[in-house]
Formats: C-alpha cells, sequence, structure tokens
C-alpha cells in the first residue's frame, strides 16, 4: 500500500504567531519559557494538521533556521560564541541576529558583542539560512537534545514521527570555510557526529529519518559525487532507515549517484521534474523505497488530481509497498491555510490550495490508488470542477494582451539609436554636470507616511485625505533635495508599501491574500502576491504621482517603476504558462507605464530589476535561457523610449561577474549598483567587459546608520574613475532610503554632494 508523508510544515503559524513570539522575546517583554511553550504549542498543532499522513516530520520546527538548528547539532559554533555564559538559544539568537556590546540582554555585559551569521538564500527559495562556517580546525560534538525532545514530545502525542535532519554532503556543501581550507577535509569527522545522530535516533526506536540533501539536484564535481559515496557508505553502519531527500529540481547526471546510494529510499522532486522519473524507475534497485513528491510545494495552485493519478495508477502498480508520495519540497514555502482567507477572491480562492489544503490532496490520491478512484469520487470531482473553472475563466485569459504578446516583435525591445548617440541627445537635454548626483527612489517612510496609509486602508482617511497627505510628503523629499543640490531627483516613493505589491494591486490579474505569509528569515515573512491571470494595466500608476514631483522643480524628476523580471520572482506565479510568458505580459504592462511617463514630460525614468540575479535557476546549464528571457523582457518595457529620454536601472547586489554580458545586453543609459561595501572592486567585471554605458556605483551602504565622510566617498569614487571613466560615472548611494531615518539621510547626501563637487573640481 502507497505509504505518504510530509518532509516538513511551516512553522511560523497560521497567523504568525512565531513572528509575534519570537519579535517579544528579543525585546524582552516575554519570557523563554513563553517562547518554548508556544513552540510546544506550535509543534503540536502542526502535528494534529498532519494527522492521517502515515509518517510525520519531526524536527522541521525550528526557532530560526533548521541549518544553523543543525550547526548547532553537530556543535559547529562559530569561535566568536562559544565563550557565551548564558543560555543556549540566546546563544543561538546571537549566532543569528548579531548583537552589539552595548546591548541589555542578559550576559552581554560580561559576554560581549558579536557580528551575526552571514545568510543567504536556500537554493533557489526565498527562504534564507545561516551560513554553517568551517575552518580547516572545525572539529564536530554533537548534541541531539534539541530533536529528542521534540521525539520525546511527538511520540508522547501519538505522531508516527520521522525525525528530519539535512544531510552531510548539503550541510557542508552549503557552508564557507572562512580560511579557504578544503571542506571536504571535514568529512570525516563529520561523519562521526552524524553516525552518532542516527544510533541515537535508532536507539530511540525511530525506524525511517529523512536525510535533505538537495544539493543533488545542482552540477556536482566529481569529489562532490564522491563525498555522497563515502558519506552513506560509512553512515550505512547504522541500523536505521534512511530516506535521501532531493527537492527543487531534477537529479539529471546526478541520478545514477542518487538511486544508487546505500539508503532505504529516495525522495524525488517530480512537481519539478515529471520526465526525470522514467529512467529513474529502470535505474533503482528493488529494494528501495521510491518517494514521488507529487504534490508542489513551492506554488500555491491546486493539482490535478485525476491527471496525476492517471499518471501514478500505473506505477503505483509497479512499485507497490515501495511506492511513497508527499509534496514536492518542505511545505515551509507556502502559506499554510487557505481556509483563513476572508477577503480573497472568489473564483481565484477556488483554484488555490496551501499547506493543509495541499495535505488534503495528498491524501485523496492515496485513498484513490488504495480504494480506487470511486472511493474518493467527490473530492476528484471538485477538484475538476475546479480545475475546469480555472481553465475557462475570463479572469485568466484575455485575448487582447494574447494577441499584443503575439505581436512582439525585435523592434520594441531596441532603442532608436546606440547608446553613444543617445548619450549626446540625453547631455543637452538633461544638462547634467560631470559626476551627476541622485538617489535610488525611496526616501524614509516615516511614521506619518505609515499612518496616512494604515487610516486610509482602514476607511478613516478618504481619497483626497490620503493623496494631499502623499503630496505633501513628495513636496517634502522635493524641498530637500532641492536643498542638498542634487542633480537628478526622485519623488520618494511614500505612496509605496512595497516595490511589487504597489504594481501588483494596479494591475489585473493580481490577487492578494491576507494570510499567505511565507518565511524569509527568522521571523520575518513576505506575502507574495499571487500572479492568477494574463497582466493588463487598466490605467496609469505612476504617472499622477511623478508629474506631481516634477511640477515642483525644475530639475530633472526620476520616474521610479519595479522591473518586470523582479516583479514577477517576488510573486506566486502561474503554473498553466511558462515564467517567460508572464514576465513578458509584465513588461507589456510596464512598458505603457514608460511610455505614459515619458509623454508626461518625464525624461529619466528608472526600471528597478532587483530581483533579476536571484531568478537565476539552480544549474548552471539553465541560466542562459533566463537570462535570454530576463533581458528581453526588460528590453521590451524600457526601450520603447525617445534618445533624448534617459532609461536608468538598478540592482543591489554585487555579484555580476558571472551575468555582465547580459547586464550590458539590457541597454539602459545608466545602472545603479550595491559597490560600497566591495570597495569598488566590483567595478573590475564591468571594467574587464568593457561595458560600453553609465554606472552609478553606490558610494554608501543604506543598510547601516553609519554616516560616510566626504573623503571616503571621494576615495572611493577615485578607486571608480580608474576603472571606469569619469564622464560615464554617476555618484549615488547602493540602495533605498526607506528604511532610513532623515536625522540620518540628510547629514549623508550632503556629504555625498560635496564628494561629487570635489570630483568636478579636480576633474
Ligand atoms: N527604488 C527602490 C527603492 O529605492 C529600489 C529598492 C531595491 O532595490 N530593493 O527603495
Ligand atoms: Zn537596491
Amino acid at each position: 500500500m502507497t505509504t505518504i508523508h510530509n518532509l516538513g510544515f511551516p512553522r511560523i503559524g497560521a497567523k504568525r504567531e512565531l513572528k509575534f513570539a519570537l519579535e517579544s522575546y528579543w525585546k524582552g517583554e516575554s519570557s523563554r519559557e513563553a517562547l518554548k511553550g508556544l513552540g510546544a504549542e506550535l509543534r503540536k498543532r502542526h502535528w494534529d494538521n498532519q494527522a492521517g499522513l502515515d509518517l510525520v516530520p519531526v524536527g522541521d520546527f525550528s526557532f530560526y533556521d533548521q541549518v544553523l538548528d543543525m550547526s548547532f547539532m553537530l556543535g559547529n559554533l562559530p569561535e566568536r560564541v562559544s565563550g557565551f555564559h548564558g543560555d543556549v538559544l540566546d546563544n543561538y539568537f546571537r549566532v543569528a541576529r548579531g548583537r552589539s556590546a552595548q546591548s541589555a540582554e542578559e550576559h552581554h555585559g560580561c559576554c560581549g558583542g558579536v557580528a551575526a551569521g552571514e545568510m543567504t538564500k536556500w537554493f533557489d527559495t526565498n527562504y534564507h539560512y545561516i551560513v554553517p562556517e568551517f575552518t580547516a580546525a572545525t572539529t564536530f560534538k554533537l548534541d541531539a537534545s534539541r530533536l529528542l525532545e521534540q521525539l520525546a514530545e511527538a511520540k508522547q502525542h501519538g505522531v508516527k514521527a520521522k525525525p528530519v535532519i539535512v544531510g552531510p554532503v548539503t550541510y557542508l556543501a552549503l557552508g564557507k570555510a572562512k580560511d579557504n581550507s578544503n571542506k571536504l577535509a571535514l568529512l570525516p569527522d563529520l561523519l562521526v557526529a552524524y553516525s552518532q545522530l542516527l544510533d541515537t535516533l535508532a536507539a530511540e526506536g525511530v525506524e525511517w529519518v529523512q536525510v535533505d540533501e538537495p544539493i543533488l539536484v545542482t552540477e556536482l564535481d566529481l569529489d562532490w559525487q564522491h563525498a555522497f559515496n563515502l558519506a552513506y557508505h560509512q553512515l550505512k553502519a547504522c541500523r536505521i532507515k534512511l530516506l535521501v531527500a532531493t527537492y527543487f529540481g531534477q537529479l539529471q547526471d546526478n541520478r545514477y549517484l542518487a538511486v544508487n546510494l546505500p539508503v532505504a529510499g529516495l525522495h524525488v522532486d517530480v512537481a519539478s521534474s515529471g520526465d526525470d522519473i522514467l529512467p529513474l524507475l529502470n535505474l533503482i534497485p528493488e529494494h528501495k523505497v521510491l518517494s514521488l513528491g507529487v504534490i508542489n510545494g513551492r506554488n500555491i495552485w491546486k493539482t490535478d488530481l485525476n491527471a496525476l493519478l492517471n499518471w501514478l495508477e500505473p506505477l503505483a502498480e509497479r512499485l507497490g509497498d515501495r511506492l511513497w508520495l508527499a509534496p514536492s519540497c518542505s511545505l515551509l514555502h507556502v502559506p499554510v491555510d487557505l481556509d483563513s482567507e476572508q477577503t480573497l477572491d472568489a473564483d481565484v480562492k477556488s483554484w488555490l490550495a496551501f499547506a493543509l489544503q495541499k495535505l488534503d490532496e495528498l491524501k485523496v490520491l492515496a485513498q484513490a490508488l488504495r480504494g480506487g478512484r470511486d472511493s474518493v469520487k467527490e473530492a476528484l470531482a471538485a477538484n475538476q470542477a475546479a480545475l475546469a473553472a480555472r481553465r475557462a475563466s475570463p479572469r485568466v485569459t484575455n485575448l487582447a494582451v494574447q494577441a499584443a504578446i503575439a505581436g512582439i516583435d525585435a523592434s520594441m525591445g531596441t532603442r532608436k539609436s546606440s547608446y553613444g548617440k543617445r548619450a549626446g541627445e540625453q547631455a543637452v537635454l538633461l544638462k547634467l554636470p560631470a559626476y551627476p548626483t541622485t538617489t535610488i527612489g525611496s526616501f524614509p517612510q516615516t511614521a506619518e507616511i505609515r499612518q496616512a496609509r494604515s487610516a486610509f486602508k482602514g476607511g478613516t482617511l478618504d481619497d483626497a485625505g490620503y493623496r494631499s497627505a502623499m503630496q505633501a510628503e513628495i513636496a517634502r523629499s522635493v524641498r530637500e533635495q532641492e536643498a542638498l543640490g542634487l542633480d537628478v531627483l526622485v519623488h520618494g516613493e511614500a505612496e509605496r508599501n512595497d516595490m511589487v505589491e504597489y504594481f501588483g494591486e494596479q494591475l489585473e490579474g493580481y490577487a492578494f491574500s491576507q494570510f499567505g505569509w511565507v518565511q524569509s528569515y527568522g521571523s520575518r515573512c513576505v506575502k507574495p502576491p499571487i500572479l492568477f491571470g494574463d497582466i493588463s494595466r487598466p490605467k496609469a500608476m505612476t504617472v499622477e504621482w511623478i508629474s506631481y514631483a516634477q511640477s515642483l522643480t525644475s530639475k530633472p524628476m526620476k520616474g521610479m517603476l519595479t522591473g518586470p523580471v523582479t516583479i514577477l520572482n517576488w510573486s506566486f506565479v502561474r503554473d498553466d504558462q511558462p515564467r517567460s510568458a508572464s514576465c513578458k505580459q509584465l513588461a507589456l504592462a510596464i512598458r505603457d507605464e514608460v511610455l505614459d511617463l515619458e509623454k508626461a514630460g518625464v525624461r529619466v525614468i528608472q526600471i528597478d530589476e532587483a530581483a533579476l540575479r536571484e531568478g537565476l535557476p539552480l544549474r548552471k546549464a539553465q541560466w542562459q535561457e533566463y537570462l535570454d528571457w530576463a533581458v528581453e523582457s526588460f528590453r521590451i518595457t524600457a526601450n520603447g523610449v525617445d534618445d533624448a529620454t534617459q532609461i536608468h536601472t538598478h540592482m543591489c547586489y554585487s555579484e555580476f561577474n558571472d551575468i555582465i554580458a547580459s547586464i550590458a545586453d539590457m541597454d539602459a543609459d545608466v545602472i545603479t549598483i550595491e559597490t560600497s561595501r566591495s570597495d569598488m572592486e566590483l567595478l573590475d567585471a564591468f571594467d574587464d567587459f568593457n561595458y560600453p554605458n553609465e554606472i552609478g556605483p553606490g558610494v554608501y551602504d543604506i543598510h547601516s546608520p553609519n554616516i560616510p565622510t566626504q573623503e571616503h566617498i571621494v576615495q572611493l569614487m577615485k578607486k571608480a574613475a580608474e576603472r571606469i571613466p569619469p564622464a560615464r560615472l554617476w555618484v549615488n548611494p547602493d540602495c533605498g532610503l526607506k528604511t532610513r531615518q532623515w536625522g540620518e539621510v540628510l547629514p549623508a547626501l550632503t556629504n555625498m554632494v560635496a564628494a561629487a563637487k570635489v570630483l568636478r573640481q579636480a576633474a
């Protein structure tokens, strides 16, 4: 009989209970006991939510991050926190969040401040983990107490527990050797700790352990392939069954390696790799369990259960008891419960499934395989009806949009003239000095702005009242920028709560949930808008605000838009058409906005692509295809303007080496990037490539409250000028200023403008 199980459950809580408990504990407003109590309550609730599954994950709950949990379990703490006298949980938060020496919390007086662990994206998700730190001297020492406590709790609640751990090879691969030593040299010692862990779990009567090895869906060189064999041949000695779990993509050339690891079972992600399964079936040894991740754990759509059963029934026949079914990956990456939604568009709601609904789908599938489809006739019929309604819905299909997409031709993505000619015309129109100064878009989101927004949303402030409140903020930022002497001004983005949501709310084809939160890191969650249908723009979205701002000044006002790739990458997207198709629809909508701004007299327009890089596929072999359509989408958006209109783009990260050709291909007149922390060295990538257009390398880190000095900025820009001809350099901060206070922004920009003047004199 088919076994059904789950790989992990969202831990933040359907109403973000864990977020609020963590933040209250960190502020010193509640006790450690209260926090731990809430943790236990959430675990219990989530196990109840998963009742009906044959195996339920245990150890997937975390107060911050499952990778950091693993580091603690393996005794791999950074040296800098090893002397801490206080409670383990507090030390755990010290590694996660860092602490200043002045902190008032317990033991900071004696144990001092500490830098936070580095954080990075978990594969291609928007979840961020704390990067394990290694040196050649790293040793491991097992402390399984956290997992054992959770296991005991699970047993007490009668849960059919399957402990979940990060596998040794993935753990090592995701960490960073601080001294550039060879991480693989640590594997033998690491495996001792893993063996002890597995023996400990076996002694507790555990039958199955899920060992997450998602690194298997990436390109592995020979050393790492060898590490897999070494690791699992050694762990084979433990008397416990291991389910090696892979997800987020296909095994491809690691297929042979994966199926032949000496373990009892393998989990593969079918939602993203259906085609990869048949060759796998022929390879997998007869005694092994094959767990198929058939319910997509990354999106929020209902599964087509009938279609899936057509595919699964022969497999079930062939595999018998060896077939397991599960979501494709941990449900950490989807919201908890669709039933919480009260205001979500009813049609759209009927097409969706969040974590709980996905588990229901899994149960229906299992029942259909065990007792025949007739035994779940009603559920299957309801599923089919919902999917049919979605397919037929006029809300999803917009023929005018599809015709516009079919009509895209290369000329739409191409400026009339090359950069050299454009730059001449822009110089005449904009009359900017050398080393022009600008900012990236947002100014501080003050308490007044937030109050006005919530009053407007809550209905206590009317349209006119809201508009005048926002205009007052815009006028304030224009005034400040004029007083500072900046050259290209911005309106300040007061009216935007979020750079994607703001546009999503105004586009047809988008829906918004109330509780569709997904953990991003620690207590932080995001609520991605839901892109469900063909995208169109009923009316201009920003023109009124930007025109108002332009009317207040004779300096050039820079229109501010979010680009199609970033909107796409920060949304839940459709599963009924390729991402590239949705992206092009967004591109056409934002293109219309660009052209409307231009028509309204806005002659500098910035199109932010903050998330372009993070959309890169896991496998390098697939990068070019993504970059091609991403760049094409940007070009469609931006390049319909006249030569004299200046297009800016902005990207807030600092790795360009491997994508520089595509960045150049976007052909923005000006790109502003984050550089201050890299001491301008990242401009080497632009220099080596002979990047042809203008660049604004960020001269100060907006994440920090520190005020940069004029001298420091001059010095950084001189370094920039060694790499990029000064005539093509701009002076600007690393990113938007919305998280800063005016009290920090004004002195910083004063120094920045003064630095630009010094540079001009020297030129
Ligand atoms: N224009 C946006 C801002 O200034 C850009 C934000 C970003 O790059 N993340 O806030
Ligand atoms: Zn940025």
